[in-house]
């Protein structure tokens, strides 16, 4: 696997790759890679020729600047993963190297970044926008690979590639969880192990959700108050939304996908756990 720095290098080498006809998957990461990343990262192996992920702590999508200065960083256990799951380039540009000058672009695609992250992170998907169209332009993938664990964000950029009028393939992929259910997270290192046996119950209470014959507030109100009543976690939000545009719906036929969408600060710091139950 090549390990690449520069964006002109990373071109010359997708170059050489397209004059032979080989199709182009990406799969952008911020790094501290776990099975998670690797399950996309080994789908885009199986469906292109090329594999290309990069890992870039992007710092225009972080509003909380205490939030990007504990985010773990672990390039050389992330290449090694990415060699073992058949990548052919890791990218890892450096800050200066994708914002040689600010970023002053403006995206703006309501609801769907102006809802609960983009309500409670402002700026967040401004600064996501801002690197996946960088990257995308690139690389040119023939394919992009986002987790599902990130529900909104494939919702902000499906707009953008339609936006932008982008030729490419957005590939949603299922959430990875530990063994307790827990969406796996590389912010879940900073969770204690007592923490992380707490943090389960989110999935646990979302799943249990679904089984209730009841109207859409009903569900809302049984999950803010059962995950509320469990020491150690606490919902930032829960929105039952239509599942494309995120807009809230009150009535379950009000739209033909529903899903739920949840924030919960767990433990003492305290970390920021998301997670999404589809409903229908
Ligand atoms: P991140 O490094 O957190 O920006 O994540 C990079 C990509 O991996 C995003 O598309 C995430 O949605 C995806 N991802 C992260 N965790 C998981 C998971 N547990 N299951 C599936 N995809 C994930």
């Amino acid at each position: 696997m090549k390990v690449i720095h520069s964006i002109i290098e990373l071109k010359e080498t997708l170059c050489t790759c397209r004059s032979k006809g080989q199709t182009v998957g990406l799969v952008p990461t911020m790094g501290a890679l776990h099975d998670g990343h690797a399950s996309l990262v080994k789908r885009s192996v199986a469906e292109n020729d090329v594999t290309v992920v990069s890992i870039f702590l992007n710092p225009t999508q972080f509003n909380d600047p205490k939030d990007l200065e504990r985010y773990p960083r672990t390039l050389e256990a992330d290449c090694d993963l990415l060699a073992a799951c058949g990548a052919q380039i890791a990218f890892a540009p450096s800050v200066k190297e994708v914002y040689p000058e600010p970023d002053t672009r403006v995206f703006s695609y309501p609801p769907t970044d102006t809802v609960m992250e983009g309500a409670f992170r402002p700026g967040h998907f401004n600064g996501v926008c801002q690197i996946v169209s960088k990257l995308f332009s690139y690389v040119e993938p023939d394919k992009a690979y986002f987790g599902e664990k990130d529900y909104q964000q494939i919702c902000v950029i499906r707009r953008m590639v339609e936006d932008l009028g982008l030729q490419l393939e957005i590939v949603p992929c299922p959430v990875v969880r530990e063994e307790s259910g827990l969406a796996r997270s590389s912010r879940n290192t900073l969770l204690s192990e007592q923490e992380r046996t707490i943090a389960a119950n989110i999935h646990r209470v979302l799943n249990e959700s679904r089984h209730l014959v009841a109207s859409v507030q009903a569900v809302h109100d049984f999950v803010v108050t059962k995950i509320n009543a469990i020491p150690g976690l606490e919902v930032q939000y829960f929105n039952i939304v239509d599942g494309i545009t995120l807009a809230d719906i009150n009535d379950w036929k009000e739209a033909s996908s529903v899903v739920g969408c949840i924030t919960v600060f767990c433990g003492n710091v305290p970390i920021r756990l998301i997670d999404h139950i589809r409903y229908k």
